[in-house]
C-alpha cells in the first residue's frame, strides 16, 4: 500500500488540481477588489450627486429667500422698525417651514424683531450675512453656522432696509433650517446605516443625518478622513463613522459655500453596506469555486486511482517483489496505452529476460555441462533437503557415490573426447536405471552420485547392484567394446551420519572401500574409514613412525616353477604401532599417497630392503628383493638419483633389487611414468608390472618400457580353478608375456591345484600363501633353512647360490 504522505503521487496530483484552481481564485479576488473599488467610487459619486443636489436645492432656496426678504422689507411694521413685528414674523414662520427663524436687526446689529422669542437681545453685528448686507447694500448670504436664537444649524440671508436717502436702517434676515438636508438624505435612499454630514472648514458638524440633535455643534474627531477631506476637498476615504462603524466616506464642498470658508458635505456608507453586494458575490463565487475544486479533487482522486495510480501501484509492487528476488514479478498482463503502459511493458520484458538469464545461470551453476545431470552443488542441496525430510518423517535417505575404476587410463589411452563419450553414456545409463524422484548427479570427473529418497541400506544395496549390472554391458567406442567398471560407496541417513556434509564425505570413504571390495560396492564401515579421527591421528604419527623405526618389512618368497627354487622375495611394509599393534599397508598407503608421506616411506622401504639384501648376501643368500612403487613415486623426478645413491651407499648391485609398479599407476600418466621408469631400468633395476590384467595398459607402452616381468593380479589367480573366464585371462596373460619376452609371475596362489594349473600353463614364478605368507626377515631365514628344504624347494639360482646344509 502507498502511504498517504506529501511525497506520494496521489497527494501531488491533488495539489496540482488545487494549483490549477488558483488562477480562478486570483481572478475572483481581483474582480472582488475591483468591485470594491467600483463600490467606493459609487459611494463618492453618490456623495457628489447628493452634494450637488443639495447645492442646487440651495440655489432655489436662496432665490426663494431673496423673494421673501424683499417682501418682508416692504412690510410697514418692518419699515417702521416696530417691535410688534415679532407676532407677524412668527405667523409668517409657520407658513415657511424651511426656515428656522425670521427677524430684523437694527443698524447696530441688535435684533429687535424675531419670529422666535429671544431670551435677550442678540446682536448680529459679527455675522457675515449682516456685514455683507451693510457693505453691499444688497441681498447677502451668510455662512453656515449655529444660530444664536434657534440653536440650529442654519444659513442666514440678509437684506438691507434703506431709508429715503439710501442709508441702511436695518437688515431683515431669514435663517434657513439645515434640517432640509434630512429630506434630501431621505430622498437619496442611502443604504441603511449611512450618514450624511455637513461640516465647516474647522470640522464642526453643522448638520448630521440621522440624529442631527446629537451631533450638531460637535467637532469631528481628528482623523485621516477629515484631513483628506480638508486637503483633497473632493474624494473618498475610509474611516470609522461617529458611531464607530467602519465606513466609506465620499466628500465634496458645498456648492456656493465658498464665501467665508468651505462647507463640506460628506456621505458615509458603512463598509458592510457598501460592499454587501460585492461580498455576497465574492462569497457566492468562492463557494462555487470551492465546490468546483472539491469536485475536481474527487474526480482527480478517483481518476488518478483509475488511470494512473492503479497501474503505478501494480508496477511498484512488481518492482518491489523483483527487488526482493522474486523474478516472477510482473506489472502486467494488461498494460493500456501511453507512457505508463510502455513503462510497465518494458519493465515486464526486462524482468522476463532477467528471469530467463537467471534461470540459465542457475541451471549452469547447478548442472554439469557434459552430461546435463545435476552437479555436486545441486546434489548437496537435494541431500540437505532429503536429510530434513528424513528428520521430519523419520525415513532413511540413501546416497550412492559411484566412481569409475581406472577411468584415467581410458582417457589417456583413447583420448579425452572418447572419455567424454563414455562419461555421457555412463550418466545416461545410471539416470535411466533410477526413478524420477532419485537425483542422479555427476559430481566431478568420473565420479557420480545418486540420492535415493526414503531408501534404507538394503534398498540401496539392491540399487547399487542394479547400477553395476547396468554398467556391465560393454561401451562401444569406435567399434571397440570397452568394459567400464565402477565402485559404489553406500551411505544412509541416519545410520552413517545425520548431516549432509558428513554423509558426502563418508560416501567417498565408502566408495574407496568399494574399490577394494570384491563385488564393487561397499556400505560405509566406520572401522575402515581412513578419514575417521583414528585415521587422521594415524597420519599425524606416520612421519614420526618412519623416523623412529616403527616401520618394518615383511618378506614373501617367490618360487620358480621350473627350478623349484626361491627366486626372490617381495618386501611388504608393516607398521608396528606401539599401541595398535601391526597395521597393514591397506590402512596407510593410500593416505600416505595423499599426504605426500609416500616419498619418505618409499625411500625408507628401499633403504631397508637394500640393508636386508646386503646382510643376506653376506650370508650367501643371493636373490633380488622386490619393492613396490606407488603412482605418486612415478611423479618424483628425484627418485632415480636417490635410488642410485642408496645402491652405492649400501654397496648393493642393481640386480639385488627389483621394482613393482601397478598397471594403473603407469597408465595414470604414461609419459611421466615412462621417463622415471626408463631411468631406473637404465640403472639395471628390473621392473615388474603389478596387478596386471586389472588396468588398460597398451602393448605399445609395455614394449617401450622394456619391463622384465608381468605379475598377474591375484583376483584372476585366486579364482582360476573355479572360474573358466579367469583361467582364460591367466592363460592369455602368460602367453602375452612370453610373446613379449617377459617372465610371468602369478600372485595369490593359495593351493596346490592352482599351482598345478599355472605350471601346466607355463607360468614362470608363483607367489602366495600356499608357499608362504609375508613374514619378518628373521622368520624368513628360519623358513628358508627349515621349511623350504622340507618341501624340496631350493634357494636362488642353482649355479650361483651355495646350497644350504
Ligand atoms: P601387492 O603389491 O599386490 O602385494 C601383495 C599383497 O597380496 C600383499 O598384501 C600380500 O600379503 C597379499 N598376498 C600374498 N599372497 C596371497 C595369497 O595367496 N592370497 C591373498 N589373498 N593375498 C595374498 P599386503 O602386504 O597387505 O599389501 C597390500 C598392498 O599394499 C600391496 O599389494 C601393495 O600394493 C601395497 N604395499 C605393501 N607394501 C608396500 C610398500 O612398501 N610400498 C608401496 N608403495 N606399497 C606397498
Ligand atoms: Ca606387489
Ligand atoms: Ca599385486
Amino acid at each position: 500500500m502507498i502511504r498517504f504522505s506529501f511525497s506520494s503521487l496521489r497527494v501531488r496530483l491533488l495539489l496540482l488540481v488545487l494549483i490549477a484552481n488558483l488562477p480562478a481564485l486570483g481572478l475572483m479576488l481581483y474582480s472582488a477588489l475591483e468591485q470594491r473599488q467600483a463600490a467606493a467610487v459609487e459611494v463618492q459619486e453618490t456623495a457628489l450627486r447628493l452634494a450637488r443636489l443639495a447645492s442646487s436645492d440651495q440655489g432655489r432656496l436662496i432665490a426663494g429667500a431673496r423673494q421673501l426678504l424683499i417682501v418682508l422689507a416692504e412690510l410697514s411694521e418692518v419699515q417702521r422698525g416696530s417691535p410688534q413685528c415679532n407676532g407677524l414674523f412668527s405667523k409668517l414662520l409657520q407658513q415657511y417651514p424651511l426656515y428656522a427663524n425670521l427677524g430684523v436687526a437694527a443698524r447696530n446689529g441688535d435684533i429687535f424683531c424675531s419670529a422666535l422669542p429671544q431670551s435677550r437681545v442678540f446682536s448680529a453685528a459679527d455675522r457675515s450675512w449682516f456685514q455683507r448686507a451693510i457693505q453691499t447694500k444688497d441681498f447677502a448670504i451668510g455662512d453656515y453656522q449655529i444660530g444664536r436664537i434657534t440653536g440650529k444649524p442654519t444659513v442666514n440671508f440678509g437684506y438691507p432696509i434703506l431709508d429715503d436717502r439710501g442709508r441702511i436702517k436695518a437688515v431683515v434676515f431669514s435663517a434657513l433650517d439645515l434640517a432640509w438636508l434630512n429630506h434630501l438624505a431621505a430622498e437619496a435612499q442611502l443604504p441603511e446605516g449611512s450618514t450624511f454630514t455637513v461640516t465647516d472648514q474647522n470640522g464642526v458638524i453643522l448638520a448630521h443625518y440621522p440624529e442631527s440633535e446629537r451631533w450638531v455643534g460637535k467637532s469631528l474627531p481628528a482623523s485621516s478622513a477629515l484631513e483628506a477631506m480638508l486637503t483633497q476637498r473632493v474624494g473618498v476615504a475610509e474611516a470609522a463613522s461617529l458611531e464607530g462603524v467602519p465606513s466609506l466616506f465620499g466628500f465634496t464642498p458645498f456648492v456656493g459655500s465658498k464665501e467665508g470658508g468651505d462647507v463640506y458635505v460628506s456621505i458615509g456608507i458603512p463598509k458592510e453596506a457598501a460592499f454587501a453586494e460585492v461580498n455576497r458575490m465574492l462569497a457566492r463565487n468562492l463557494f462555487g469555486l470551492g465546490l468546483v475544486s472539491l469536485l475536481a479533487l474527487v474526480v482527480a482522486w478517483v481518476g488518478s486511482d483509475l488511470f494512473v495510480l492503479r497501474r503505478i501501484d501494480a508496477l511498484l509492487r512488481a518492482i518491489k517483489r523483483l527487488a526482493t528476488g522474486d523474478l516472477t514479478a510482473r506489472a502486467g498482463p494488461s498494460y493500456g496505452e501511453g507512457e505508463l503502459g510502455i513503462l510497465s511493458q518494458t519493465f515486464d520484458e526486462m524482468a522476463g529476460s532477467l528471469q530467463a538469464y537467471t534461470t540459465q545461470l542457475e541451471y549452469q551453476a547447478t548442472h554439469d555441462a557434459l552430461t546435463g545431470l545435476p552437479n555436486g552443488a545441486l546434489l548437496g542441496d537435494h541431500l540437505r533437503q532429503a536429510v530434513r525430510h528424513g528428520e521430519r518423517e523419520r525415513k532413511p535417505q540413501a546416497l550412492l557415490v559411484i566412481d569409475l575404476d581406472r577411468f584415467k587410463e581410458i582417457n589417456n589411452t583413447l583420448g579425452h573426447s572418447q572419455g567424454d563419450v563414455i562419461l555421457r553414456e555412463v550418466g545416461r545409463r545410471i539416470r535411466d536405471m533410477l526413478r524420477k524422484s532419485d537425483t542422479v548427479a555427476r559430481v566431478v570427473g568420473d565420479k557420480y552420485a545418486a540420492l535415493l529418497p526414503e531408501t534404507g541400506i538394503e534398498g540401496a544395496v539392491v540399487i547399487a547392484k542394479k547400477i553395476l549390472k547396468g554398467l556391465e554391458t560393454p561401451f562401444s567406442i569406435e567399434g571397440l567394446a570397452l568394459d567400464v567398471e565402477a565402485s559404489i560407496g553406500i551411505v544412509v541417513y541416519p545410520d552413517h551420519g545425520e548431516e549432509a556434509d558428513l554423509l558426502i564425505q563418508r560416501g567417498d570413504v565408502a566408495m574407496y572401500q568399494a574399490k577394494e571390495a570384491p563385488n564393487g560396492y561397499a556400505v560405509y564401515a566406520s572401522e575402515r574409514d581412513q578419514h575417521s579421527p583414528r585415521r587422521l591421528t594415524l597420519m599425524g604419527e606416520l612421519r614420526h613412525a618412519i623416523e623412529t623405526g616403527q616401520m618394518t618389512l615383511y618378506y614373501q618368497p617367490k618360487l620358480s616353477l621350473q627350478t623349484r627354487r626361491i627366486s626372490g622375495v617381495e618386501a611388504l611394509v608393516r607398521w608396528r604401532h606401539p599401541e595398535r599393534g601391526v597395521i597393514p599397508p591397506a590402512e596407510f598407503i593410500v593416505p600416505a599417497e595423499r599426504t605426500g608421506l609416500i616419498r619418505p616411506l618409499t625411500l625408507w622401504v628401499i633403504q631397508a630392503a637394500l640393508l636386508q639384501c646386503r646382510s643376506w648376501r653376506k650370508e650367501g643368500i643371493e636373490f633380488p628383493v622386490s619393492v613396490n612403487l606407488s603412482a605418486r613415486n612415478l611423479f618424483d623426478p628425484q627418485l632415480p638419483d636417490q635410488v642410485g645413491n642408496l645402491l652405492r651407499t649400501h654397496g648393493v648391485p642393481a640386480c639385488g633389487i627389483e621394482m613393482e609398479i601397478t598397471e594403473s599407476a603407469i597408465m595414470a600418466d604414461p609419459a611421466r611414468a615412462m621417463e622415471i621408469l626408463s631411468r631406473l631400468r637404465a640403472m639395471g633395476i628390473a621392473l615388474s608390472i603389478d596387478d596386471f590384467g586389472t588396468g588398460y595398459s597398451s602393448l605399445g607402452y609395455l614394449k617401450k618400457l622394456r619391463v622384465d616381468e608381468l605379475k598377474i593380479d591375484k583376483s584372476f589367480v585366486g579364482d582360476m580353478v573355479s572360474d573358466e573366464n579367469d583361467a582364460m585371462i591367466v592363460r592369455s596373460i602368460i602367453d602375452l608375456g612370453h610373446n613379449l619376452g617377459l617372465k610371468v609371475v602369478a600372485e595369490g596362489v593359495e593351493d596346490e591345484e592352482t599351482w598345478n594349473r599355472l605350471a601346466h600353463l607355463g607360468c614362470d614364478t608363483i607367489q602366495g600363501y600356499y608357499i608362504s605368507r609375508p613374514i619378518p626377515a628373521e622368520e624368513l631365514i628360519r623358513w628358508l633353512r627349515e621349511t623350504a628344504p622340507k618341501k624340496g624347494w631350493g634357494i636362488g639360482k642353482p649355479a650361483t647360490i651355495k646350497e644350504m646344509s
